[in-house]
C-alpha cells in the first residue's frame, strides 16, 4: 500500500486500545477559540484548492472523507468551512439517512459504493456505512427491517462480521487508488446539550432543532460504546480514524482542515510533464497562432 496515514495525537491507533474516555473534546491549552484557527484554517483552504487542482490533473487517485459524530457535533458546518474555497466541480458531498426501501434491498455497502468519488476528486461522506455499526448496534431493532437471511441471538460475532467488511472493502479501494481519512468529531455530552438549547433559544436555529435528537441522546453511553468499538477495530495506516475535540468548533475545522491538506502533501501527485517531443511542437503550435 503506497499511501500511509500522517500521525497526528488525534490518529486512533492501529492496534485498537483506545478508551473513548480518554479522548479530549476540548483543546488543548491555550490552541483554542476563533482568531487564529480561523485564519490558519482559511490558509489549508487555499492550499487545499491547489492540492485538489494537482489531484485532479494527476488523475490517479481520490480521496473520501468520512464524517461520523453524535447530533450536533458540527459535521455540516465543517464540511463547509474546509471545502468552502475548492473548486465546486472538484468535490462532491453526500448525507446518508436511513436507508430507502430500494436501498434496504441490497448489501450495506451498495449504496455508498454508489457514491465514491471518481479519481482526481473529493468525495465527502456525512454518515456512512459506520452508521450500520453504531445507530444499528445501539437500536438492534433496525436489524429486523433490513431483510437479512439470518442475525444471530448473540450479536458479538455479527459486528466483527460488519467491520471486517468495512475492513475488506476500505482495504480494497485504497490499494485502487482511494485515499480514505475518516473522522469522528468528538463532542462532549455537555456541549452537545448547549447546542440543543441555544438551537430551541434562537429562532434562527429553530429549524435545526428536531425532538428525536433529544431522544437520541438518552442512549449517549450505548453510542460511545458503539463508536469505541468502531474506531478500535477499524483505523488503519490506509484509512485512518481521527477523533478530533469537538467542542470548540474553530478549532475542530482547523484541525479537519490540517489533517486533510497535511495526508495530500505527503501524496506524490504532480501536474503531468510534456513530453520534450510534444513540447516541441508547441513552438510550432506558437507560430501557427501569432501568425494568424
Ligand atoms: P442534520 O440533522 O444535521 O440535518 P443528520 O445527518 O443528523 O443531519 P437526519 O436526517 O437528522 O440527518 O438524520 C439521519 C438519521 O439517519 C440519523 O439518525 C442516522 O443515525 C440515520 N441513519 C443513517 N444511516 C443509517 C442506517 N444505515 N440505518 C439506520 N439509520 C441510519
Ligand atoms: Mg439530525
Amino acid at each position: 500500500m503506497d499511501f500511509q496515514a500522517v500521525n497526528s495525537p488525534y490518529l486512533v491507533p492501529y492496534q485498537g486500545g483506545q478508551t473513548v474516555s480518554d479522548l479530549s473534546t476540548i483543546p488543548p491549552d491555550g490552541q483554542g477559540g476563533k482568531k487564529k484557527n480561523k485564519s490558519v484554517r482559511k490558509d489549508l483552504v487555499s492550499e487545499l484548492y491547489e492540492l485538489q487542482r494537482v489531484l485532479y490533473a494527476d488523475d490517479r487517485y481520490s480521496v473520501l472523507l468520512i464524517f461520523q459524530a453524535m447530533d450536533a457535533g458540527g459535521k455540516d458546518s465543517t464540511i463547509r468551512s474546509v471545502l468552502t474555497g475548492v473548486n465546486p466541480a472538484g468535490f462532491q458531498v453526500y448525507s446518508f439517512k436511513v436507508p430507502s426501501a430500494e436501498e434496504l434491498d441490497h448489501d450495506f455497502l451498495w449504496r455508498t459504493s454508489k457514491r465514491l468519488p471518481e479519481r482526481g476528486r473529493i468525495g465527502v461522506f456525512n454518515r456512512s456505512y459506520y452508521e450500520e455499526v453504531l445507530v444499528v448496534r445501539v437500536h438492534t431493532g433496525i436489524l429486523d427491517g433490513q431483510k437479512l437471511p439470518s442475525v444471530p441471538d448473540d450479536l458479538t460475532g455479527f459486528w466483527q462480521e460488519r467491520y471486517n467488511s468495512i475492513l475488506d472493502h476500505e482495504e480494497h479501494l485504497a490499494k485502487n487508488g482511494t485515499i480514505i481519512l475518516k473522522f469522528w468529531l468528538n463532542v462532549s455530552k455537555q456541549e452537545q446539550k448547549n447546542r440543543f438549547l441555544s438551537r430551541l433559544d434562537k429562532p434562527e436555529k429553530h429549524w435545526k432543532f428536531s425532538v428525536g435528537d433529544v431522544k437520541e441522546r438518552m442512549y449517549w453511553d450505548s453510542y460511545m460504546h458503539a463508536y469505541q468499538e468502531m474506531i478500535n477495530a477499524t483505523s488503519r495506516p490506509w484509512a485512518p480514524w481521527y477523533a478530533i475535540p469537538a467542542d470548540d468548533k474553530p478549532y475542530m475545522r482547523k484541525t479537519v482542515a490540517e489533517l486533510i491538506v497535511q495526508n495530500l502533501r505527503a501524496l506524490d501527485i504532480a501536474y503531468p510533464t510534456v513530453d520534450p517531443e510534444e513540447k516541441a511542437r508547441f513552438d510550432e503550435m506558437r507560430q501557427l497562432l501569432t501568425g494568424e
